[in-house]
Parts: C-alpha cells; structure tokens; sequence
C-alpha cells in the first residue's frame, strides 16, 4: 500500500467491522493494520476483505488478512498463466511470455562447488550456468497490472481479436485496429519491431553524445 491507499483501507476495515459486527475501530487499531499490512498491494486486500465479510467467523488478525490476500494474489497468478498458455499468440514477442530474456550483458550467476582433487584435498571450482543469462522481461510489469486489475486483462484482448486469431495472420485492419484497442487500453505506444533508419541515426548519435559525456566525468 502507498498513503494514498489509507481511504480505501481504512472504509474496508468499517465493511468488516459492521459484516462481524465488531466494535467501532480507534485510532491506534487502524494505524496498527495499516503499518502491519503496508507491504502487501491495496488491491488484494480489498478483494480479501470482501471474502473475509462472506466466510470469517471473527474480525481478522492482521496475519489472517494477509494469508487471504496472498490466496487472492496466488490465485490471479495461476489464472493468468493459464490465460496466458491458451492464447493463440504470446502477447509479448520478447520473451514469449515466459518473463525472462535473454541478455548477454546480464549478470552471470558463477555457482561454487567443491570438488576433492588427485591430491586428496578439497578445493573449490566455479561452475558456469549451463543457459545464456537472463534478465526479467518488461512485459512482467504489465502483467503485474493486469494482476492487479491497474490494466484491463489480457482476456479483453483476446476476446477482441477472437474472430480472426487462428494460424492465418491479422489483415492490415484488423493489425491496425488490434493496436488501437492495446494501446487505448494500456496507454502504451506500439512501436513497430523494424527501426525506422531516421531513428537509428538518432539513437546512435545520442549514444555517441553520452560517451563523450562519460569520457569527460572520467577525465574531470
Ligand atoms: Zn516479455
């Protein structure tokens, strides 16, 4: 939760106090659930909260609303992996909706084992990862979002593009109008996967300007 998630915190207490009809809530109760729970996204509290008002006996420990919070988040997560398995492309082209990329410049993971060698001693030897490196891919983000309910589901995409998503590919309009409909909704530019060479030229010149950059803060 951030600071601003204290209205909506604060009138789901007074759901459940009323639902389990508890006592009125101080101060000091209010600000002891939101310090307790502060860590964990305003969205699944909510959603639990609801579920608490329909099944729990007595007004929840703050350990009880988390482990309802945490179902409700682990139960998005396996819907969205399965959503996600049965589209009939992977939203994100990237990393094909795995979450991770490869990246050469990505930090390598150098495992330690220890092995005995002739002369019967024990040393330690690295052992180099058995896959190239990899960092997280942006598109986790955005599932992040969906999870959370901040962006519309990928499902409304689907459902969308339903029509006409098999193995034959999208026409130009329905291209277009498929790109209409993600961008309005995410409020995200898609940025076609050829570079134009006018921005080519300019992304390289900015990398040029920031080498001399660097090269002068290293030599001042
Ligand atoms: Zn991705």
């Amino acid at each position: 939760m951030v600071e601003g998630d204290r209205l909506a915190f604060v009138q789901a207490i007074s759901r459940l106090v009323v639902a389990l009809r508890e006592p009125e809530p101080d101060g000091v109760l209010l600000r002891t659930y939101f310090a307790a729970l502060h860590d964990v996204e305003i969205e699944f509290l909510l959603a639990a909260a609801d579920r608490l008002i329909g099944h729990a006996q007595w007004f929840p420990k703050t350990s009880e609303w988390r482990a309802e919070a945490a179902r409700v988040e682990k139960e998005r997560v396996e819907a969205q992996r399965e959503l996600l398995r049965k589209l009939p492309a992977p939203l994100c082209l990237e990393c094909l909706d795995s979450g991770w990329r490869e990246d050469a410049s990505a930090p390598v993971k150098v495992l330690k084992a220890f092995q005995r060698n002739r002369e019967g001693t024990v040393e330690a030897v690295s052992v180099a990862p058995g896959r190239a490196p990899v960092r997280r891919c942006e598109c986790q983000k955005l599932r992040r979002l969906e999870l959370l309910g901040r962006l519309p589901s990928p499902a409304s995409y689907r459902d969308a593009a339903a029509p006409s998503l098999g193995n034959d590919e999208l026409s130009p309009d329905e291209a277009a109008s498929l790109k209409t409909l993600i961008e309005r909704r995410t409020g995200l530019a898609i940025v076609p996967r050829g570079m134009p060479q006018s921005w080519a030229a300019k992304m390289a010149r900015r990398a040029d300007r920031d080498d001399d950059h660097e090269a002068e803060v290293s030599n001042g």
